[in-house]
């Protein structure tokens, strides 16, 4: 399989290429150059299907040509091994036609691990076969940089380091990534803000100088490639649990950067009967926004009880640009180059394609709160605000009620316990049993200066 950049000016790259590659050298995002299709009999046949045995099929045709397939599924075993929950992803009904998939049974209780669980190990299998070494390096004000820790802590040709805002990332957050002790675990605690931290990693990425010799930095954010491709097939096996391919499913995606719905539009493209996907926001709303009225505009960041998609814009969204626009990269080049200084509206037939595939609700943190509240009273369930918000538009926007919805569960409530509180709940979610010791661990972390040489100086020292 070959990838292509959105903006078309970038060369095309094998999936090793984009693996190690974030985005495109003409600023582009990374897409296949054609996307696979199943049939009817081949999704019929994954009933029944073990999920690695369906993440392999899913899988293989975006890696086929870079890694062996025998690899690739021990690869794929060993990955989703470490999840608690035998089927990966399971399912649980919630109401009539109405289901919430489990997408948090992995180590640090996010659905960002089902992606950087097997990218950290991809990773390190392709670094193992070139001979190499990387640095991955990531800001995070929370979730990534501990999904992303996790998914490397074994590795062994790849060092990390996480740069996350002094005193402004809770307990639980930075116990997650701080507790992970390895010699090529680096968590760095910057006495600045979350966009301080970010924009140190955007500078280190654009002059890599400061590097020792022969070490080069990857990005691990939801622009790789490799994190869509394993969230395309969770759709496969919760569709077929409730009836695909012989009836369509309806999904709801608690949306911040646009990865993991758009991972449901590859997976419909792919021959899924998804007949509606709700894009489902907190008050970072530019995707609703967009979808009721055609113009794409950046507002200010607000801070919400889902921080997890507090975003300003969806970095993703120029992948469904490109196949709104029937990857017409030039006019993706003049739209985006617009959007630095402008709102921006779609042709005509571009939105109204867009208007076809989606449906989309802003959420507030009261709304938030009642479907907490009102889902637990009826169910004895807890949603944690992020999923909350997926059932939340799910309920507000669906189109048939009797096709089966699913709304993806994003993340563990005990993650984000001051959302379960506001919504009246008399007590804390337990953290789950193999976290229960977690503020009891040992720490490590290095405190620094907001300042890019500090930084730089401490990559270059400690990942040589
Ligand atoms: C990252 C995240 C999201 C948003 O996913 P995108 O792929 O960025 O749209 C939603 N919920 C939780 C808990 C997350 O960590």
């Amino acid at each position: 399989m070959k990838y292509i950049s959105t903006r078309g000016k970038a060369p095309a790259l094998d999936f090793e290429g984009v693996l190690l590659t974030g985005l495109a050298s003409d600023g582009g995002l990374y897409v296949p150059e054609t996307i696979p299709a199943f049939s009817k009999d081949d999704i019929a046949a994954m009933a029944g299907m073990r999920y690695e045995d369906v993440a392999f099929k899913v899988m293989y045709p975006f890696v086929e040509g870079c890694i062996p397939a025998d690899d690739f599924k021990r690869i794929i075993d060993e990955t989703y091994a470490v999840f608690r929950h035998d089927a990966v992803t399971p399912l649980v009904q919630l109401d009539d036609n109405e289901w919430v998939l489990e997408l948090f049974h992995g180590p640090t209780l996010a659905f960002k691990d089902v992606a950087l669980q097997l990218l950290g190990r991809l990773l390190d299998y392709m670094l193992e076969k070139r001979g190499n070494r990387v640095v991955i390096l990531g800001a995070t004000s929370g979730d990534t940089g501990s999904a992303a820790i996790e998914g490397c802590r074994s590795c062994r040709n790849v060092d990390i380091v996480i740069l996350h805002p002094y005193q402004r990332v809770s307990e639980v957050q930075r116990r997650q990534m701080t507790t992970v002790i390895a010699d090529n675990i680096h968590n760095l605690s910057v006495r600045g803000n979350f966009d301080d931290c970010q924009q140190m990693v955007k500078d280190s990425f654009g002059d890599q100088s400061f590097l020792p010799e022969g070490r080069s930095l990857v990005a691990v954010n939801s622009i790789n490639w490799a994190r869509i491709m394993a969230q395309i097939v969770y759709y496969f096996t919760s569709a077929v649990a409730v009836g695909a391919p012989h009836r369509p499913v309806a999904y709801s995606v608690p949306t911040g950067n646009f990865g993991d719905i758009f991972a449901g539009y590859i997976a419909k493209r792919m021959g899924l009967p998804i007949d509606q996907l709700v894009i489902a926001t907190n008050r970072n709303d530019i995707l609703h926004r967009f979808l009721s009225g055609n113009k794409y505009e950046k507002h200010p960041l607000v801070h919400t009880l889902s921080p997890s998609m507090d975003i300003m814009i969806s970095s993703n969204f120029e992948r469904m640009l490109f196949e709104l626009y029937d990857r017409d990269a030039v006019a993706i080049r003049d739209l985006m180059d617009r959007f630095r200084t402008e709102p921006v509206s779609l042709r005509e037939d571009a939105f109204a394609k867009a208007r076809e595939l989606f449906t989309s609700e802003g959420v507030d943190d009261v709304r938030t709160c009642d479907t907490i509240r009102e889902v637990f009273g009826k169910t004895e369930y807890l949603l944690d605000p992020h999923t909350a918000i997926g059932v939340c538009a799910a309920r507000e926007t669906r189109r048939h009620p009797a096709v089966p919805m699913i709304c993806l569960a994003t993340a563990h409530p005990a993650k984000f316990a001051e959302a379960v509180r506001q919504s009246g709940q008399e007590e804390d979610p337990p953290l789950p049993h193999h976290m229960r010791d977690l503020l009891q661990r040992e720490e490590r972390y290095t405190v620094l200066d907001n300042d890019l040489k500090a930084i730089q100086s401490y990559v270059a020292k400690h990942c040589s």
